[in-house]
């Protein structure tokens, strides 16, 4: 059986027993936690690795609908006769949008991630997840026979040989699908109320429907009020408590990367890789590519202006890729060079021979925005572009996008930022601060895996370049951009397996929200922070500056300490964290981006402290 993907959930009904405690909302609407239960639902599927989910709604579906904002892999589709049919209907409704194996789920069902893992992991083809007993009033009970399904019913005196609860999760093949769908029309006309359940006690006798039965599984269906009041005071905690601990407990060993990228990743992004061979010249791989496109772009809020092109490359390739196709020949591009990254830009220019102003700044300073108008007042008739790090990752300092943006804009100059290692860790806004062209790589704050850059451009600016005289060819992105566009084809060999990872990371990103992740982060910089400076340790740069993502510390000044040896401590125990970069003082860093927690930070700290400790060193 080959991997699974795809998520159906059953959502059309009304909820009727529930009216008193959401109203006139669609019960997946519920909300116990910071979200409502179908939203937290939707996020446990993309943990499972699931990236299609379809939802059959029916009932107030515009609800639903409206997830499709939030949630670019999502589809809808109605059931207009929710009220007067089963949910076999709404099932068989669906049949445009399914075409392979896929888990079925009910909208109104809280559940423990470990329910989703028990499915995908069973080898067999067609499983029914059952449960031990819960007492929850309106089981449904199911007759079993060796490892296969018998019947289902209500009444536990209808069952022979009990076998557990059904928790209305299942694992479906397409070839079981079809067969419900064969047999369900030939009963929808009898039986209006015909549910999916039925069908599959009806097919039991002739197909080899299985289960798996948790004993202990936490999981309620809330249909009415008494569910409701047990759900909040008993499952639901239980639920967040089992899940929190595999989050931290994960499959792959887990190093915490203190270094600012590659970051950690989920271990769902690292199996995304484990996918069937496949030709990138096929239509399916360019769907892929379509949709990491528009979504890359989404993150950043340049729907309608924006395009992405992508490259097989580190990040400084993406920049390398903007730098030689946008600036013309005859024009000249202001770099702001304030850290390594910043340096590197001018670099590639040297090696170009594209014209430049270089603008220095001391390592570890802000940019004196006076100072660079000035600069670009001497230099206005030749200029044509200003470009920048957003976040310089050389010292930790977060370059204000918003203010060169209106200088830029003053000068009727376009501007090209390095958002390396701050695109998906901080919002980004393309349109409110008129970028240009933006630069970032799969590897940092959007947690996918190193060997992919992407340049999001203007896609006026990036017309323009059409006809500039070329002094690149792997790298255009005009070239690029227009092979894509008209053949739906990477123009060469694309990393196939870090697009399928790029596409879970960029799911996991949806999930988490903008805000939520640019919080993590923070909170994890807050906790660094303190700790560090309960430690005695000094700062690179000044507080107001700080990126939050990455923190330039001022190294002690003591016989006893070395760097490599404080590293390869920290190393064996899990932290992997970084040395310094030609700014003023010497620094080494730590950066608090990709999949870690504030408790990875606190227990960095402990181990930071106990090395410190052990070998004598004062740090201040
Ligand atoms: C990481 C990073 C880069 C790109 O580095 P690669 O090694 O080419 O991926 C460029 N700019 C900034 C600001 C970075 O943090």
């Amino acid at each position: 059986m080959s991997k699974i993907r795809c998520a159906v959930i059953l959502a059309a009904g009304i909820g009727s027993r529930l009216r008193t405690i959401h109203n006139d909302k669609p019960k997946g609407f519920l909300q116990l936690g910071d979200k409502p239960i179908i939203e937290e639902s939707i996020a446990r599927l993309v943990y499972a690795g699931i990236n299609k989910i379809i939802i059959v709604n029916g009932y107030q579906n515009h609800y639903y609908d409206e997830l499709k904002n939030k949630y670019p892999f999502l589809q809808t589709i109605k059931n207009e006769v929710y009220e007067t049919t089963g949910s076999m209907y709404s099932l068989w409704i669906a049949k445009n949008l399914i075409n392979e194996d896929f888990l079925l789920l009910e909208s109104d069902l809280l559940y423990e991630y470990s329910a989703l893992q028990t499915l995908l992991n069973d080898e067999q083809e067609n499983v029914i997840l059952l449960s031990g007993k819960t007492n929850a009033g309106d089981e449904v009970y199911v007759g079993v026979e060796g490892n296969r399904i018998l019947n289902m019913s209500k009444r536990i005196d209808g069952i022979k040989n009990y076998g557990g609860e059904l928790v209305g999760i299942s694992k479906i093949s397409f070839d079981l699908y079809m067969k419900m769908n064969d047999y369900a029309e030939t009963q929808f006309e009898a039986k209006k109320n015909y549910h999916y359940e039925d069908c599959l006690t009806d097919l039991a006798v002739s197909c080899k429907i299985n289960f798996n039965l948790v004993d202990d599984l936490a999981w309620i269906e809330i249909d009415d009020e008494q569910h409701h009041k047990r759900a909040v005071e008993v499952i639901y905690p239980l639920i967040n408590k089992r899940d929190k601990e595999i989050q931290l407990l994960k499959r792959v060993d887990r190093n915490v990367l203190l270094n600012p990228g590659p970051a950690t990743t989920t271990d769902t992004v690292k199996y995304a890789m484990v996918v069937e061979d496949i030709c990138p010249r096929e239509i399916e791989f360019g769907e892929l590519v379509e949709n990491i496109r528009q979504d890359l772009v989404k993150v950043v809020h340049g729907e309608g202006t924006h395009e992405a092109v992508l490259f097989a490359s580190s990040g400084t390739g993406g920049i390398e890729a903007c730098l030689t196709s946008v600036i013309s020949d005859n024009k000249t591009v202001l770099i702001i060079n304030n850290g390594a990254y910043g340096k590197r830009m001018q670099q590639i220019c040297d090696g170009f021979g594209i014209r430049q102003v270089k603008f220095d700044v001391t390592y570890g300073d802000a940019i004196d925005l006076i100072k660079l108008e000035e600069e670009i007042l001497r230099h206005k008739e030749e200029l044509s572009h200003i470009a920048f790090i957003h976040h310089e990752t050389t010292v930790g300092i977060l370059n204000p996008i918003d203010k060169i943006s209106a200088i830029a804009q003053k000068y009727n100059l376009e501007i090209i930022v390095d958002a390396m290692s701050s695109y998906a860790g901080i919002p980004i806004d393309v349109k409110k601060d008129n970028i240009h062209f933006l630069i970032s790589s799969a590897n940092k704050c959007i947690q996918g895996m190193a060997g992919l850059s992407f340049v999001i451009c203007n896609s006026e600016s990036l017309i323009k370049t059409a006809n500039y005289k070329r002094r690149n060819f792997y790298f255009n992105l005009f070239d690029n951009y227009t092979f894509f566009t008209k053949n739906k084809q990477m123009q060469f060999t694309p990393p196939v397996q870090i697009f399928y990872a790029l596409r879970q990371a960029i799911n996991e990103y949806f999930i988490e929200t903008e805000q939520g992740r640019a919080k993590r982060y923070e909170e994890m910089y807050d906790v660094l922070y303190k700790g560090m400076k309960d430690l005695g340790f000094k700062f690179l740069v000044e507080k107001e500056h700080h990126a939050k993502l990455l923190t330039a510390i001022v190294e002690p000044d003591d016989l006893n300490y070395n760097f490599n040896n404080m590293h390869d401590y920290l190393f064996e125990k899990g932290f992997t964290i970084y040395p310094g970069k030609g700014a003023k003082v010497n620094t080494f860093r730590i950066s608090n981006i990709g999949q870690i927690y504030v408790e990875d930070i606190r227990n960095f700290l402990n181990e930071l402290k106990e090395y410190l400790q052990k070998n004598e060193i004062t740090v201040n």
